[in-house]
């Protein structure tokens, strides 16, 4: 069965308030001191103490939460409405300010074969509020940790899940987060396996956020991508090229902008003949930036990371084409590596010292 949104029990509990009330009770939950809906005190005293009785003012909660050993990542195995397990993370970014990483579902259908959250098939899609919730759970957890920095300023969909198969949800958290947060557009960034039904829908949308997209190629040679990302469809290049020129066209300005994500898997798409065909390809695309991710090994699978000479190595290859090419140190990067892999482990074999490694081994 589904579960009940805040908005559809609101709306059962109070079927004859007008719409601003609706609007008052999300706007509670993003008050900088609020601890519950005993603070919500725009509402009227009435409604206030049902909503006490009846609505869960979070409806996530950490099973499980993990700090790395140079204390820059935290993460969370977090429950949702029942009680299935899905991760969020905190990473301190460059700006001593706070990256969210959120899960948009519990596991993923998607499959791609380096990827933990894949081998753990799709369990479900988050709720809308629980997806929002992730960021409202790291910011309570940071109130409560007053020697830590406490803003945070980014937003990143490479938790769990792939989130334009859950496009409604995702681009409601989104918007509550920029009505009711100080996060731009610009500091979300919606991470794709690259959908391209939902990403056709996506340029149709005039509701759809300005926020950033980034989309995992992983090759661009189209027999490669099959065999790591089964679900890349026939002549998926081709039709994400041609997407990318008509996104730049209807969406674009400098607030629309799109990243190519690569992971780096020694003999699997690392080669320098496949550098080369990454560089032309990129060239023929819209975008110009790709961020290479050096691969997180996952129990149970062969796939190992490149090397540090080899992807400095691929890098040059690629910046010949006059490519912006990035491997984020602190804060994407290493947290997409870790992608899925808290839950999926049992907690006895996940430490605090294995999120470390995680968080400290990219370099
Ligand atoms: N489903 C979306 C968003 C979640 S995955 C997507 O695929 O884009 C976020 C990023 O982490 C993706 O680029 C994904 O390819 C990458 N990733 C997954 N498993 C990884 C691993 N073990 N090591 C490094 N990157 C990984
Ligand atoms: Fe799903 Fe992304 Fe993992 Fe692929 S990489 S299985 S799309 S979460």
């Amino acid at each position: 069965m589904a579960i009940q949104t805040r908005q559809e029990l609101f709306t059962a509990l109070f079927p004859t308030e007008p719409a601003f009330r609706w609007r008052q009770v999300e706007e509670a939950l993003f008050l900088p001191n609020a601890k519950g809906w005993v603070d919500a005190t725009s509402l009227p005293k009435a409604i206030r103490e049902a909503l006490m009785e009846k609505m869960p003012w979070m409806t996530c909660k950490a099973e499980r939460l993990y700090k790395s050993a140079r204390g820059d990542t935290f993460k969370a195995a977090l429950s949702g409405s029942d009680g299935k397990l899905f991760e969020s993370v905190l990473m301190a970014n460059m700006r001593d300010q706070w990256t969210v990483c959120v899960s948009s579902q519990i596991g993923c259908a998607m499959g791609c074969t380096f990827c933990a959250t894949g081998a753990m098939g799709f369990k479900r899609s988050l709720t809308a509020d629980e997806i929002m919730d992730q960021l409202r759970y790291w910011k309570e957890f940071l109130r409560g940790k007053p020697e830590l920095p406490q803003r945070i300023s980014n937003v990143v969909f490479m938790g769990m899940g792939e989130p334009l198969t859950n496009y409604q949800n995702v681009k409601k958290a989104i918007h509550a987060w920029l009505k009711y947060t100080d996060i731009g557009p610009t500091k979300i960034t919606v991470s794709t396996v690259g959908v391209l039904m939902q990403m056709e829908a996506l340029l149709k949308d005039e509701d759809w956020p300005p926020v950033r997209i980034a989309v995992s190629l992983h090759s661009a040679n189209q027999k490669r991508r099959e065999e790591i990302v089964p679900t890349t469809s026939p002549d998926f290049l081709k039709k994400l090229t041609d997407w990318s020129h008509r996104y730049a066209r209807i969406k674009g300005n400098n607030r629309h902008h799109i990243t190519y994500e690569y992971t780096l898997i020694t003999g699997v798409n690392d080669t320098p003949e496949l550098a080369h065909e990454l560089g032309k390809y990129i060239k023929g695309t819209s975008a110009s930036m790709i961020n290479l991710i050096p691969y997180n090994p996952i129990e149970g699978k062969d796939f190992t990371r490149t090397s540090k000479p080899h992807i400095a190595e691929f890098k040059k290859i690629l910046e010949t084409y006059g490519l912006n090419v990035t491997q984020r140190k602190t804060m994407g990067d290493d947290i997409a590596a870790a992608c899925g892999q808290l839950v999926t482990e049992s907690a006895s074999q996940t430490s605090a010292r294995d999120v470390g490694r995680i968080a400290l081994d990219v370099s």
